[in-house]
């Protein structure tokens, strides 16, 4: 199956807009009731498994490397291929189908090797939620301007999912706890703002290829990421307390919290980091030296001008006489 035919079914974690057809027209709240129950007895089972675009957030691949306890590097070259995130030119991973039949590398006839820490699009599936900058939005001082009980939800309705012939009646609350989708939520929240962000403000603005590459790389490799905050110039540029670099040091989750926040700082601008004064100070200091050297190689250009007249003009003085 081609990549387009991929694009036809997706689990996704990027709101209502893909896959339109399958999308049921109602917008359902928390409360909602549901009437669905996938397990091991249903005739579709693992069918929402293959020809499918399932799109990695950070903490899916911190959670899928642990669980398979390889480096980012090797997973990402084994079980990903790059994809561009929500119409967006930001660079990400979704999983890599097995070539023999372009099912997820993942199952098997008994299911999910890796239920427990499948990634989150396959948590949500078929129960969606609306754009995640729709609910629980903040401003640029970081205070909540919408609550994220505003958000909504919607089912997805595949032709082979069978789903929705079973019994079991619950609300879109209970079926997102069982799914343990609230805690993914909360982990992505940040990392969808910004591609959320950044899809926001169209393909007109592109990212700078450093940019680019930054913001895959924080999103991807956090052993790649650690390493060049502790062994850059960074904790000299930037100001972080004792706690939180210790945090970042250990803690691959807070790191992965802390790398949203430079995100949102180097790519847009946002206030969450502060750089040094005294590296501002020295930033100034050098701008200014930069443009004293172009006035001063300006007024030597112009003192060289002049001279260079006043010659000519003293010559063709001689000549006339
Ligand atoms: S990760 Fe698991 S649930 Fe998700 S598509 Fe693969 S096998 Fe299915
Ligand atoms: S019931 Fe739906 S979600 Fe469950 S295995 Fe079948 S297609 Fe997938």
């Amino acid at each position: 199956m081609s990549n387009a035919e991929n694009d036809s079914k997706v689990k996704t974690i990027f709101g209502k807009e893909k896959n339109p057809s399958s999308i049921e027209p109602k917008k359902l709240t928390l409360d909602s009731p549901l009437k669905f129950r996938c397990h091991p007895g249903v005739r579709c089972f693992t069918a929402c498994c293959g020809g499918i675009k399932i799109v990695l957030t950070p903490y899916d691949i911190l959670r899928l490397t642990k669980r398979l306890d390889i480096p980012a590097h090797e997973f990402l070259h084994v079980y990903t291929q790059p994809t561009y995130l929500e119409k967006t030119d930001m660079p990400g991973v979704m999983i890599k189908l097995r070539e023999e039949d372009n099912k997820c590398p993942f199952v098997t006839p008994e299911g999910c090797t890796v239920y427990t820490d499948r990634p989150t699009a396959c948590r949500y599936y078929p129960v969606g939620m609306a754009d995640f900058h729709e609910g629980g939005s903040r401003d640029a001082d970081g205070k909540e301007v919408q609550s994220a009980e505003e958000k909504f939800f919607f089912t997805v309705r595949e032709e082979h999912c069978k789903g929705f012939e079973e019994d079991k009646e619950w609300t879109i609350r209970e079926w997102r706890a069982d799914q343990g989708v609230d805690v993914r939520d909360e982990m992505n929240k940040e990392w969808l703002r910004l591609v959320m962000r950044r899809k926001s403000y169209g393909l007109q603005a592109t990212l700078s290829e450093p940019a680019k590459r930054m913001f895959f790389m924080a999103s991807t490799d956090l052993a790649t990421f650690r390493k060049f905050i502790f062994e850059s110039s960074f904790l000299e540029t930037y100001e972080l307390d004792q706690e939180t670099i210790d945090k970042i040091r250990e803690d691959d989750v807070e790191l992965m919290l802390f790398s949203f926040k430079y995100l949102a700082a180097t790519l847009f601008g946002a206030q969450a980091l502060k750089i040094k004064e005294d590296k501002i100070k020295a930033k100034v200091a050098q701008i200014k030296e930069r443009q004293d050297e172009a006035v001063q190689q300006s007024v030597k250009e112009y003192e060289e001008l002049k001279a260079e007249t006043a010659k000519q003009k003293a010559a063709t003085g001689i000549k006339k006489q």
